[in-house]
């Protein structure tokens, strides 16, 4: 078996796959790549228990541009990704997302709007007569305005997506291997090898470190404290005889969020700062349906009074704790090792614009497409955090 490798790739859905097929179909690669994959069933990771969903209305430049790239990648995935002829189905939808607010977070709703417009987002600020009259369906006697995407926003298939990236990596000569990384072998400024759990040592050119929430326990073995930790977050499903015509992400100013899925509803709700230690387990607090969320749904959407709980999960967000933006690029004390993490629950819609950006520097040293260095580790370093305010 080859044990040396000019790339190896720590982590192989979303975001790892992403990286390995921007890199094995760079021009000015052509070396040879390893995506190490810990479980190839993928049934825990974030990429699977996800909403799976694309917005381009975030508070940060660099965020709001990661996801119209992205919206630009999925709406051609099928093709891009296709291998002898065949590309992924990734199903995108795009029926916008719809933030709200009341009187209190009008002024913070209308800033963002003014920069998502500044940056090309199609969005439109709708006032609460405007949202009566397109959503009907909604409750908005509390509201004074709502943020809409007309384009670009939906949702889409996320593990359709992850495979697609995978058999597109593959089909140009990247090698997926099942294995856990438990260490990082550093010389000085060098990872010179990655060591897996049998003990089998991989050589290595460079390292993407693309392992989600194992991600600061593969970084500290190279001596470095990344940032983030795992934080639990829940979907509900649930089925209602409501029609809701054109019903978007629908984000409410409780915090509470919901959007169709098939021919019922996907929801869940932020938990407060003192609920949310780092957790690993999958455990879902079912009596939040009751005390929660259905009371908050029927509350937005009067129809929604007849909800059922149909199924739920959990899953972990690669929360960034300094400020709930990825940490993207080198650590400025070792020059082969890239990081790819603490996404805090957008990674999936900016897996294709880091996956490039990875690409880049790996092939050429910097960004040449999208400048991401306001998402390297300088801000980590220099405890200068670039807050994202629109956190789901
Ligand atoms: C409930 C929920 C809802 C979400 N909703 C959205 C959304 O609507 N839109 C959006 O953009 N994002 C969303 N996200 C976030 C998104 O899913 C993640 O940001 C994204 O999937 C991260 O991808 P990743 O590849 O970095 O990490 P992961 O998907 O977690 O994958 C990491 C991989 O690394 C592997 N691994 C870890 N350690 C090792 C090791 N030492 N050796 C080998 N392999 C290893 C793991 O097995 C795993 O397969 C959501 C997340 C959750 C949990």
């Amino acid at each position: 078996m080859q044990d040396s490798f000019d790339v190896v790739i720590v982590g192989g859905a979303v975001v790892g796959s992403a990286a390995a097929y921007f890199l094995a179909a760079e021009a000015g690669f052509g070396g040879s790549l390893l995506v190490l994959e810990r479980d190839p069933s993928y049934r825990d990771c974030a990429t699977t228990r996800s909403l799976a969903s694309i917005r381009h209305q975030f508070s940060t430049p660099e965020n709001i541009r990661m996801s119209m790239f992205g919206t630009r990648f999925l709406r051609q995935a099928h093709e891009q990704l296709a291998v002898d002829g065949q590309g992924p189905a990734i199903g995108l939808r795009e029926a916008g997302y719809l933030f709200l607010a009341g009187e209190e977070g009008r002024s913070v709703l209308e800033a963002k709007h003014r920069l998502q417009r500044a940056e090309g987002a199609d969005v439109a600020l709708l006032s609460a007569r405007q949202l009566r009259l397109r959503f009907p369906w909604l409750d908005a006697s509390d509201l004074v305005a709502g943020s809409l995407g007309l384009s670009g926003e939906g949702w889409l298939d996320a593990h359709a997506l992850m495979h697609g990236f995978r058999r597109k990596a593959i089909s140009l000569g990247a090698v997926y291997r099942h294995g856990h990384a438990a260490g990082l072998q550093r010389h000085g400024r060098r990872i010179e090898a990655v060591v897996l759990g049998d003990g089998t040592r991989v050589r290595c050119g460079s390292v993407i470190n693309a392992a989600g929430t194992g991600a600061a326990a593969l970084a500290r073995t190279a001596g470095i404290e990344l940032p983030v930790q795992a934080r639990k977050r829940c979907v509900f499903h649930f089925g209602s005889p409501a029609q809701l015509p054109g019903c978007p992400l629908v984000i409410d100013p409780s915090g509470l969020y919901f959007r169709p899925e098939g021919t019922g509803f996907l929801c869940g709700i932020a938990p407060a700062a003192h609920e949310d230690p780092e957790c690993h387990d999958f455990e879902v607090p079912l009596d939040w349906w009751e005390e929660r969320l259905w009371p908050a749904l029927a509350q937005r959407v009067p129809g929604f009074e007849a909800a059922r709980l149909l199924s739920a999960w959990a899953g972990h967000y690669d929360v960034s704790t300094l400020d709930d933006n990825a940490i993207v690029g080198a650590h400025p004390e070792v020059d082969n090792l890239l990081f790819a993490n603490g996404f805090s629950g957008h990674g999936l819609q900016q897996s294709p614009a880091v996956g490039r950006a990875l690409a880049e520097l790996v092939t050429g040293g910097g960004f040449r497409s999208l400048d991401l260095a306001a998402l390297g580790w300088a801000r980590v370093l220099e405890n200068r955090p670039l807050r994202e305010l629109n956190v789901v």
